[in-house]
């Protein structure tokens, strides 16, 4: 392993990946190594990614970004979950809200309460109710927790909807604020250092040749560095989550944003729809298995709410993780690192936890393979979780009515799922390893939604008498109705609460 200390880093591509990294590392390396930055006009980005989860508002905190000026600047809308249509059976529908559901009611977990409260009694109503953040996703309501702090929504969590390409251009201004050196050019060739494999530079259509240190490659899904010059690998995950293209095409937006993300099961995969303040993002993943490009395209067309704001923009994917994500001198971030379906908006946040676990490991000395070996490892689970979590909206279905549906049904699924749904039917638990990044609510109300019920609650729930359980749960769920109603709409509250900084 060479010893030579970091630096120059150099960042290999600026579409949302490159410039989080660049906004990232001048932040808190500040001026101590040097930071450059390329990327082609020519080839572009890819283009989409509009949906997050609340994790990236501690992104943006970190780097001293103003919510409000992000808001305005990136055309951003508040997300406070996603609606599924269609995934478990044609007409059903279900909510994925951020946040705990509830409140803390004894030593077990709140939903563990609300199924013993709930056998048999409708009067203690569904555990939709008692989520404050999909109460107010479905009253097209919002407010910011620290806007009701004595109420049931202090404990709110939300994310955002926003545009991608503005965004990088946000980050893009900061980065260079901070001293990030930014070039323009397609990068034609890759050298290798004789001595041991490591990266020693790229070089430009134009002759320019640019060395560094450390190499972070944010090229999409090419992967130029991690796959085209060191060779790494890739685990292909197609066999669990087939879809291997989407079509996305903006459309005028008709009605008021609402605060949250739809996801619309289809014949071949899903539809996604995703309100900006200046347009709605739609997008349709399939499987080329199941469907043709022109017949995704007319499925998407057919359902725009408004006339079509942009050309169809056609994807291709492979569904996996890179074998390392950090091989040598190279670390890769974004769709270089690999690619889950954007069902739960997880690749932005991938992004942002590769970059916080490099912090934590960072060569300022010289690489270490402890070091790299470990970085691997944390990211290989955390892929993997975030796997886990999207196969189980595909495999709990009760579909039968199209090829795809009857092909994720009866699969073969990867044993730490298959724990975690055991487990859950079991006694309705949830664990957690290893710091995934899904809680225990994300995996309750997608396990319910898709009709994975427990056979009985945890007997925990004992310790607290049943009639004080209902007493509880009427006022949780009254108390989260008022504090609901007294909200703003969501539209009103960006006009008026985001338009100043
Ligand atoms: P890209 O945007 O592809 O950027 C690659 C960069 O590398 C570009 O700047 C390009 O110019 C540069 N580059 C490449 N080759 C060269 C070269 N030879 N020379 C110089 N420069 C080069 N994520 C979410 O979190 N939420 C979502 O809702 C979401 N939806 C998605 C929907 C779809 C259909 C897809 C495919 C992805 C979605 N994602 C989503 C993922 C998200 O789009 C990406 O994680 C994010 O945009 C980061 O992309 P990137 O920066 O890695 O790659």
């Amino acid at each position: 392993m060479a010893p030579a200390p970091v630096q120059r880093i150099l960042i290999v591509g600026g579409g949302t990946a490159g410039w989080m990294a660049a906004a990232a590392l001048s932040h808190i390396l500040g001026t101590a190594v040097r930071i450059e930055l390329v990327e082609s006009e020519a080839v572009g980005t890819v283009g989409v990614g509009e949906a997050t989860i609340p994790p990236i508002k501690l992104f943006n905190q970190l780097l001293g970004i103003d919510e409000n000026t992000f808001i305005r600047e990136t055309q951003a809308t508040f997300k406070l979950g996603i609606a599924f249509q269609d995934w478990l059976r044609q007409g059903h529908g279900y909510f994925h809200p951020f946040g705990a559901y509830g409140a803390p009611l004894g030593v077990a977990a709140f939903h563990q309460y609300w199924l013993r409260a709930h056998d048999g009694d409708s009067r203690v109503g569904e555990l939709a109710e008692y989520a404050p953040t999909e109460v107010a996703a479905r009253l097209g309501r919002f407010a910011r927790p620290e806007d009701m702090p004595h109420s049931p929504l202090a404990r709110m969590t939300y994310a955002f909807h926003f545009d991608a390409g503005l965004y990088a251009r946000f980050l893009r201004r900061q980065s260079e604020a901070r001293g990030v050196t930014r070039h323009e050019g397609r990068i034609a060739k890759v050298k290798l250092r004789d001595s041991d494999g490591f990266i020693h530079s790229v070089k430009l259509e134009d002759g320019r040749e640019l060395a560094a240190d450390f190499f972070i490659d944010c090229s999409g899904f090419r992967g130029l560095l991690i796959e085209g010059a060191l060779k790494t690998g890739y685990e292909d995950w197609t066999h669990w989550l087939p879809a291997d293209r989407a079509v996305a095409m903006p459309c005028a937006r008709v009605a008021p944003p609402t605060p949250y993300t739809q996801s619309t099961a289809l014949s071949a995969g899903w539809r996604w729809r995703i309100p900006l303040q200046h347009r709605t993002g739609n997008g349709y993943v399939y499987s080329s298995a199941f469907l043709s490009d022109d017949e995704a395209e007319a499925t998407l067309r057919a359902s725009l709410d408004g006339p079509a704001a942009g050309e169809p923009n056609f994807l291709r994917f492979t569904t996996g993780r890179r074998r390392k994500t950090w091989n040598k001198n190279c670390l890769s971030l974004g769709l270089a690192s690999g690619f889950v379906e954007p069902l739960e908006s997880t690749s932005i946040h991938l992004i942002q936890s590769g970059l916080s676990k490099l912090l934590l490991s960072f060569p300022d000395t010289g690489f270490a393979q402890a070091d790299i070996d470990n970085y691997n490892r944390l990211m290989q689970t955390e892929f993997e979780r975030v796997r886990d979590f999207i196969i189980l909206h595909y495999h709990a279905t009760e579909r039968d009515d199209a090829p795809l549906w009857r092909q994720v049904r009866a699969m073969a699924i990867p044993d730490s799922l298959t724990q975690k749904i055991d487990l859950f039917r079991s006694r309705g638990r949830v664990f957690r390893y290893e710091d995934e990044l899904f809680q225990e609510a994300s995996w309750v109300a997608v396990l319910m939604g898709q009709g994975v019920f427990p056979a009985r609650c945890d007997p925990l729930t004992e310790t607290v008498a049943q009639d004080q359980v209902r007493h509880r749960l009427n006022e949780i769920r009254l108390a989260i109705r008022r504090a609901v109603e007294q909200m703003p709409t969501h539209e009103s509250y960006i006009s008026s609460r985001c338009a100043v900084g």
